[in-house]
C-alpha cells in the first residue's frame, strides 16, 4: 500500500538527527510533520551538537562509515550546508606517550584513506615534529614523538549554526515546531492496547511535560541520549555517555594568528579546531573513554537530572591534565590559560559503535527510533534523514547493522565500548568524578 504523506508525523527531538529527517521527510513530500523539543529555542542547550564545532571526517576502520561520511561530506559542499562547513584539513596523531592501541589505531586509520580513490591525493604522512611544524607554522611546542598524517578533504562544521540554518528552513516551508520545556518535552508515549494474535501495540502518539496529549500516525524519536527515558528497553545497549569540552577565550589578534590550521586530533591526549571567529574561542576535547551516569537499579545510563545533577563549569582532573598536555605540546602560549565554558556533553554510545535507525519492535511501523550516534553522528547531519525515509519507504530496516538489537537478560548496559579500537581508557561513572570534584573543592577551603 502506498505511504499516506499527509498523515500527521511527529518527530520528538530536534538535535542533528531530528533536524535532518524534518529535513529529508518534507523533501520526500511528507506534509505534516510537527518537530517537538525541551528546549525553548532550536539549537537546543542539551542537544550533543550545541557547539561550535564538529569534526568531519571520513576515517573509518569500515568502508560502510567511509562511504556514508563520504557522502555526507560531499552533501557538507553544497550552497544550503556549505555555509557551515570548512574543509580546513584535518591531522591524526599520537604523541611519544600513546598507548600500543593509539598507535594501532593511528595506523588503521591511515590505512583506510591512504589508497583510498578519493583521498590518497590529499594525504601526508607526517613522520617528524618538524613535518607537522611544516603545516602548522603556527605550532611553537616540541611536538614530541609526534607521529601522524594530514588528510586535506576534512575538516569540521559549525554544528549550532547548522541546527539553526536547517531550523529556519524547515520554519519557512510549514514544519511545526513545538518547543519548552512544558508543551515540547515528551515525557510518555502512548499506546493502543494489544493486539491478542500478534501481541503488537501501536504508539499512538505521546504526553508532554503539561499533561497534553499528542497523536500522530508516527512517532519518530530522535532524543539522541535520552532516548532511554522513552524507550527503557533501549537503555540495554544505548548508553547515555559524556566526554569533557573546554575552551580558551582568545584575543581578535589571537584567534586571527590561528586562523585556517587543520583541526588536530592527538590520538592519546584530545583534540582542537581553529577559533571560531565569531566567539574567539578555541574549542578543546580531550580523548578517553568518556563517563556513563547508570542507575542502579535499572542498569540505564541516561544523562543527569533528577537525583544526579550535572557538574557545572567543570572537567575532570584527568581531562584538564591531557588538554594542557596537549597545548604544551603545540601551543605552549595557552597552556596556562584559564578554560572556560567547561562542560560535559552527552551523547548515545553503542558498544560496537553503530546506529540504530529502525522500527521499535512489536509496534508495527508506528514508532521509530533513532539513537546510538557513538560520538560519530553529527557529520552525517546532511544526510541522516534519508535513512528514515528509506525506513518508511521499505517498511523494514534492510540495514542489519541498524536493526534494534534484543540484548540478552542481565547481559545489557555492562560493556561500554571500551574495546571499540577509537577509544583509550576506561568508561567511569559520573558519580565518581562528582565525588572527585567534591573533594577538590573541599581540599581548597
Ligand atoms: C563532546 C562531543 C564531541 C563530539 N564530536 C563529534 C565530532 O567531532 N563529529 C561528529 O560527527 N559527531 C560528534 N559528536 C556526536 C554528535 O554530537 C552526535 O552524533 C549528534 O549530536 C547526534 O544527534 P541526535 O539528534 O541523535 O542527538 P542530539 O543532537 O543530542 O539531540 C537530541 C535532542 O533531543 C532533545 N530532547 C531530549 N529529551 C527530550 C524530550 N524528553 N522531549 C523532547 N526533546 C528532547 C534535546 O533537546 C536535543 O535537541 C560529538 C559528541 C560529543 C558529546
Amino acid at each position: 500500500m502506498a505511504t499516506d504523506k499527509t498523515e500527521p508525523i511527529a518527530i520528538l527531538g530536534a538535535g542533528a538527527w531530528g533536524l535532518s529527517t524534518a529535513f529529508h521527510l518534507l523533501e520526500a513530500g511528507y506534509k505534516n510533520i510537527t518537530v517537538f523539543d525541551r528546549a525553548s529555542e532550536i539549537p537546543s542547550r542539551y542537544s550533543a551538537a550545541y557547539d561550535l564545532n564538529k569534526i568531519v571526517r571520513a576515517e573509518y576502520e569500515d568502508d560502510f562509515y567511509t562511504d556514508l561520511a563520504l557522502k555526507a561530506i560531499n552533501r557538507w559542499k553544497t550552497p544550503l550546508w556549505g555555509r557551515n562547513f570548512h574543509q580546513v584539513g584535518y591531522v591524526l596523531a599520537t604523541s611519544s606517550e600513546a598507548p600500543a592501541k593509539a598507535v594501532k589505531h593511528l595506523q588503521t586509520a591511515l590505512l583506510s584513506v591512504k589508497d583510498h580513490p578519493v583521498f590518497a591525493a590529499g594525504i601526508t604522512p607526517l613522520e617528524t615534529p618538524q613535518a607537522f611544524k611544516d603545516i602548522y607554522w603556527q605550532f611553537s611546542g616540541p611536538l614530541s614523538g609526534f607521529r601522524g598524517y594530514h588528510n586535506r578533504l576534512a575538516g569540521y562544521a559549525h554544528s549550532s549554526n547548522a541546527m539553526a540554518d536547517i531550523h529556519q528552513q524547515l520554519v519557512g516551508k510549514g514544519v511545526k515546531f513545538v518547543l519548552g520545556p512544558e508543551d515540547g518535552k515528551a515525557v510518555k508515549l502512548l499506546y493502543s492496547d494489544h493486539d491478542q494474535r500478534s501481541l503488537e501495540r501501536r504508539c499512538t502518539g505521546f504526553q508532554v511535560a503539561s499533561g497534553q496529549h499528542h497523536y500522530a500516525r508516527r512517532t519518530i524519536v530522535c532524543l539522541g541520549a535520552w532516548a532511554a527515558t522513552l524507550i527503557p528497553d533501549i537503555g540495554a545497549y544505548v548508553v547515555a555517555k559524556s566526554w569533557s569540552v573546554a575552551h580558551v577565550q582568545l584575543t581578535e589578534r589571537e584567534s586571527d594568528y590561528l586562523r585556517g590550521i587543520p583541526v588536530l586530533n592527538v590520538r592519546d591526549l584530545g583534540f582542537f579546531f581553529e577559533p571560531d571567529p565569531a566567539s574567539r574561542l578555541l574549542k578543546l576535547c580531550p580523548l578517553g573513554a568518556g563517563y556513563v551516569n547508570t542507575d542502579k537499579s535499572t542498569r540505564i545510563s541516561i544523562p543527569p537530572g533528577g537525583s544526579v545533577t550535572a557538574p557545572r563549569d567543570y572537567i575532570p582532573a584527568s581531562d584538564e591534565k591531557k588538554l594542557r598536555q596537549l597545548l604544551r605540546e603545540t601551543l605552549p602560549w595557552l597552556e596556562d590559560r584559564p578554560f572556560v565554558d567547561q562542560r560535559m556533553c552527552w551523547f548515545a554510545d553503542t558498544a560496537d559503535s553503530d546506529y540504530t535507525v529502525d522500527f521499535v519492535p512489536n509496534t508495527g511501523d508506528s514508532l521509530v527510533v533513532m539513537s546510538g550516534d557513538s560520538g560519530h553522528g553529527f557529520k552525517m547531519m546532511p544526510i541522516v534523514g534519508e535513512w528514515v525515509v528509506r525506513l518508511l519507504g521499505d517498511g523494514r530496516q534492510v540495514q542489519s547493522r541498524w536493526q534494534w538489537k534484543w540484548i540478552p537478560e542481565g547481559k545489557g548496559s555492562k560493556d561500554w565500548g571500551d574495546d571499540v579500537s577509537w577509544r583509550i581508557g576506561t568508561t567511569r561513572e559520573i558519580r565518581d568524578v562528582i565525588d572527585e570534584r567534591d573533594r577538590a573543592v573541599r581540599a581548597r577551603l
